[in-house]
């Protein structure tokens, strides 16, 4: 079990380093309905499977809230609290209460 949790807090921290780096991911657009945010999961599913760089580019991530509303991992449904962990099946990532992806719902 603390393999498992050090293997967890090794990727927050590569998810951590390459969004700081200035990886560019695609912050847009948003999906603004079910079959553009279908489309963005199926994306991931084809093109990033199991590679963390290409979820991070696809997903839009970022290391701070986004937008005027301040959305971020926090209140998003997907958000597991006391695991810090993203629990959308495609991107199923350790994450900090203020990231954000394109992938947040409420
Ligand atoms: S879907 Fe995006 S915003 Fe929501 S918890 Fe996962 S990474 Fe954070």
């Amino acid at each position: 079990m603390k393999d498992d949790f050090q293997r967890e807090e090794q990727t927050r921290a590569e998810i951590a380093r390459l969004l700081k780096s200035g990886l560019k991911t695609e912050t847009a657009p948003f999906p603004e309905d079910s079959t553009a945010f279908s489309a963005i999961l199926q994306r991931i599913r084809d093109d990033a499977g199991d590679d963390l760089e290409k979820k991070l580019i696809i997903g839009g991530f970022t290391d701070y809230p986004m937008g005027e509303d301040k959305q971020r991992c926090q209140e998003c449904m997907y958000y597991l609290v006391h695991r810090r962990w993203c629990d959308l099946p495609e991107l199923d990532v350790p994450v900090e209460p203020d990231w954000w992806c394109r992938l947040w719902r409420i």
